[in-house]
């Protein structure tokens, strides 16, 4: 007969049967545990609770059918191996309950530790620990404490007051002066805020503090700050996290204890070496909260050679194992080392590259799987700007580099604050002493986050890293005031709304706006840096592994440019053409006048006239384009807006005409514009009179333009140049729309070209739902295609591509259904449909149909891999996005298996 637990679904599962590859069911923490545990590493024993017990928790709001029977057969198993039982009076063994979820939020969820220990076990643990009152004591205030927060949501405030106020009454600041009666003392304290917010008395029942410490664990995936902190990281909400349940090892069990975190490489610069933050007398959370300052990791050597070689060793062995850049927690109980954790280590952008980099040299990873490490996000975190070199700022501190960048803005204090001035539009830097997980909403919202405590490992670092925010961390002469809103540092005093500059990757602060420059990497996109000859490995890894995306990538990458500068500027950023040159911006101007008479013509000859006298100035714009592409493709389409949007606003015209009539002036001309403004007013412009409708509807628009770009052509040509154009047609819906704008067109081009050897595409935007529905008529007529995806996702979701991401985004993202604004990201799912749809259709009616992108998608990362999913051409994208499109394109096209690079 099976028993309960072969029938039930398998919920827990020891370390010693999982592996590194099972981060969905054991998150992170638990996968890795394992992994560690199965290389023979010391790790303290434990179990997991998967993420399906968490997602099946958060669905009913009760723990899944025989997970308790599992929690107590692996929880039984775990004190046979340890020979203790969980919170035994004489003897305790005692337990960590620890969140970890399939990608890595750094202190978003909780964490109990000692659990397990009561009012009897803490005399039992002292016994154990050689007669260590004050280390028991410690022990018990903290489960308290921590238990109290996590699992009753007792404000952690008071617990710090009560801690505060022990250290007065004993005359010291710090927490290790506290001796066993003040710290049991300190435990009465507790009890009573705890009675106080609760209700009830601390549990005293081991099994019961575990149980709710698992619970608590799992809804707090759902706490505030994970929500916010997965939206920012577009991390799914519904993962749900893992539970680890570790047997307890103490680093507060006095000098010979201690406890640390590092990193195999720098995680902010990527240079090989040993980078780490150790804490000596003290448990885990202490380090990461910034709460004492940390030693650098290299002390260890002094203080315990003997772990400290065993851990180089470790490290060592877990890089090779990994193939990567990893980060450790452990801790050294009386001279035993335990490792506590590990983890694919977050990175900086530059780092990410120069240990991709790195790692090909030393035969650890092929250059495809470099370019898997990387990705666009992080290349155009690169690409912002840097403080100038040569500038005249004094340093007034300086502290650890922990995610590079240059900010500059007013010095606020509060997170609600940053939030509130951000919302206005300010620079903000968030100045803490140090960070804690409520603080990141204001971090998201600042540009770069300052803190006087804590090193590369503080939470502001991880977190600012993981963001890619600007960091400066633990600079210590800075004395804040949180209260008083103000910092004093070298002998002055900077106030709230002041402004400072912070350099993330030399750890320097300075008073007032530092002047930027355009950091090294664009200087090499630009041309103006020569990468054999930089000694800046960050530059020579980006331009390796950009090369390699070139040669890889099967999309061809274009820019958006409107001028001769935006072409020029694409170019040297590797644009392959220009595959959106927007026309409207040429009616602008000093040429609105003409826009206006041609909209008042009233004749056949007024109309003309207009036009003639736009065809040289066209012309010209499109000389100067093809000049500077020459030999490169260029589409350019034609005028798109509704024309109303080059006359003056309504309201102000109507008012301006009523004040000159009012004083007897004379306002013919005015009111005739008056009038034709009212005459093509639309209640829904953006599906009124626009693109090809203006085209069939005002003679002679479109001849006039598609004229400007063959003579344009031709010329380039005459002067020995290469002009390749391709004529596009915005906003068609109907093969009819195209066929009857195209067969003038191709009069056109035939009467100018002659026998210039000047070739003309003529092809369509495919950005209204019913274009791409019947691609394959429109096909006939078009010799490309260029997906115009904002049009598109408007057009598909009956969304305000003005007005709805401001007015109601929010909520929907809130609600999850959607997890980024489609305007962001394709919505694969339908807008996407629509473009796989069409390039099929397209391609099946003419097989050589030439098939792009020129919506904003066309430089998103993730919408890249989209379009080279779905076998398009080429994508085309800002002038500043081209190198971030074209990574992501060799990405797309080597996507293989590899280590996930979030
Ligand atoms: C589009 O709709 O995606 C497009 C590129 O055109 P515009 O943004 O000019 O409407
Ligand atoms: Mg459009």
């Amino acid at each position: 007969m099976a028993t309960q637990e072969t029938v039930d679904h398998k919920y827990v599962y020891d370390f010693a049967e999982g592996n590194k590859d099972l981060k969905d069911l054991l998150g992170g923490k638990g996968a890795n545990l394992a992994e560690m545990t199965n290389l023979g590493l010391p790790v303290p024993p434990g179990f997991t609770i998967t993420t399906e017990a968490c997602q099946a928790y958060l669905a009913t709001g009760r723990e899944p059918d025989g997970l308790a029977g599992q929690i107590e057969a692996h929880l039984e198993s775990l004190e046979r191996g340890m020979g203790r039982r969980l919170g035994d009076p004489h003897d305790p063994l005692l337990v960590s309950v620890r969140s970890g979820a399939k990608f890595s939020m750094p202190g978003m969820m909780e964490t109990v530790l000692n659990v397990g220990l009561n009012d009897r076990s803490v005399v039992g643990l002292a016994a154990q620990a050689g007669g260590n009152e004050r280390f028991a004591w410690d022990s018990y205030r903290r489960l308290i404490q921590m238990f109290g927060k996590t699992v009753c949501e007792v404000p952690g405030e008071e617990f710090e007051h009560a801690l505060d106020e022990a250290k007065r009454a004993r005359g010291t600041t710090n927490d290790l002066d506290l001796d066993a009666d003040d710290l049991r003392g300190l435990v009465d304290a507790y009890k009573k805020i705890f009675l106080k917010h609760t209700g009830r008395d601390f549990p005293q029942e081991p099994r019961e503090q575990l149980d709710l410490a698992i619970r608590a664990v799992f809804e707090s995936w759902n706490a505030e700050r994970a929500v916010l902190y997965r939206r920012q990281e577009r991390i799914p909400a519904d993962l749900g996290t893992a539970v680890n349940v570790v047997a307890m090892v103490f680093g507060n069990l006095g000098p010979d204890s201690g406890t640390g975190v590092a990193f195999t490489r720098d995680p902010a610069s990527g240079a090989q070496g040993i980078y780490g933050d150790y804490l000596a007398n003290a448990q885990g959370e202490d380090v990461v909260a910034g709460i004492r300052n940390t030693v650098p990791l290299q002390e260890l050597e002094r203080l315990d050679k003997r772990s400290y070689d065993e851990l180089l060793g470790i490290m060592a062995r877990l890089e090779g194992h990994y193939r990567d850049l990893c980060d450790i927690e452990f801790t050294i109980e009386r001279g035993k080392l335990w490792m506590l954790q590990t983890r694919v280590g977050k990175r900086t952008a530059a780092a990410a590259f120069v240990i991709a980099g790195q790692l090909v040299d030393e035969g650890l990873i092929d250059l495809d799987e470099a370019l898997h490490r990387v990705n666009g996000a992080q290349l155009a975190q690169l690409m912002f700007p840097r403080f100038q070199l040569d500038h005249d700022f004094e340093p007034v501190a300086k502290g650890v580099g922990a995610s590079p960048g240059a900010a500059s803005g007013k010095v606020v204090f509060t997170s609600a604050r940053a939030v509130e001035l951000a919302a206005e539009g300010e620079a903000v830097i968030l100045v803490r002493r140090e960070t804690n997980p409520d603080d990141l909403n204001g971090m998201i919202a600042a540009q770069g986050i300052l803190t006087s405590r804590g090193g590369k490992t503080s939470h502001a670092a991880v977190v600012a890293r993981g963001m890619g925010k600007t960091c400066v961390s633990g600079a210590d002469e800075i004395d804040v005031n949180v209260p008083a809103k103000r910092f004093s540092v070298a002998g002055q005093t900077v106030n709230e709304g002041d402004v400072v500059s912070i350099d993330g990757t030399t750890g320097k602060v300075y008073l007032g706006e530092v002047p930027v420059m355009p950091s090294e990497v664009v200087r090499y996109f630009e041309g103006t840096l020569d990468p054999d000859e930089a000694d800046d490995a960050l530059v020579k890894a980006v331009h390796r592994i950009m090369t390699h995306a070139d040669a890889a990538r099967r999309l061809a990458v274009r820019a958006n440019a409107d001028t001769g500068e935006d072409a020029a500027r694409a170019r040297r950023f590797g644009a392959q053409g220009i595959g959106l040159c927007r026309t409207e911006h040429m009616f602008l101007g000093d040429r609105r006048e003409l826009v206006e008479r041609l909209i008042l013509a009233r004749t056949d000859t007024e109309r003309s006239d207009v036009l003639a006298a736009l065809l040289p100035l066209q012309r010209d714009d499109f000389v100067e384009i093809f000049r500077e592409m020459d030999g490169l493709p260029v589409t350019v389409r034609l005028i798109d807006p509704p024309l109303h949007e080059f006359l003056p606003p309504l309201e102000q015209l109507a008012v301006d005409v009523a004040v000159a009539q009012e004083r007897g002036e004379d306002v013919a001309k005015e009111e005739a514009l008056l009038a034709a403004v009212r005459r093509m007013h639309e209640e829904n412009p953006m599906l009124g009179l626009r693109g090809v409708r203006l085209g069939l509807v005002i003679p002679g628009l479109f001849a006039m333009q598609v004229r400007a770009i063959a003579e344009a052509a031709v010329r380039v040509t005459r002067e020995g140049g290469s002009a390749c154009p391709e004529i596009m047609v915005p906003l068609v819906g109907a093969v009819q729309e195209l066929e009857t704008v195209r067969a003038e067109a191709e009069k056109i081009i035939a009467e100018v070209v002659g026998d210039s050897g000047v070739e003309v595409l003529i092809g369509t935007m495919i950005e209204v739902p019913r274009a791409a529905l019947t691609a394959g008529q429109i096909a006939e007529a078009a010799q490309f295609f260029s997906f115009g995806t904002n049009d598109l996702t408007q057009m598909g979701w009956g969304f305000s591509r003005d007005d709805v991401e401001g007015a109601f985004f929010w909520r929907y993202l809130e609600l999850g259904i959607f997890g980024i604004s489609p305007f962001e990201s394709i919505d694969r799912d339908g807008v996407g449909r629509l473009v796989r749809i069409a390039a099929e259709e397209g391609r099946a009616a003419r097989p050589e149909l030439k098939l792009g992108v020129c919506g904003e998608h066309g430089g998103d990362p993730e919408s890249v891999h989209f379009f080279h999913s779905v076998g398009l051409d080429y994508v085309s994208c800002s002038p500043f996005r081209v190198p971030v499109a074209r990574l992501e394109a060799g990405r797309a096209a080597v996507e293989t298996v590899g280590s996930d690079s979030r």
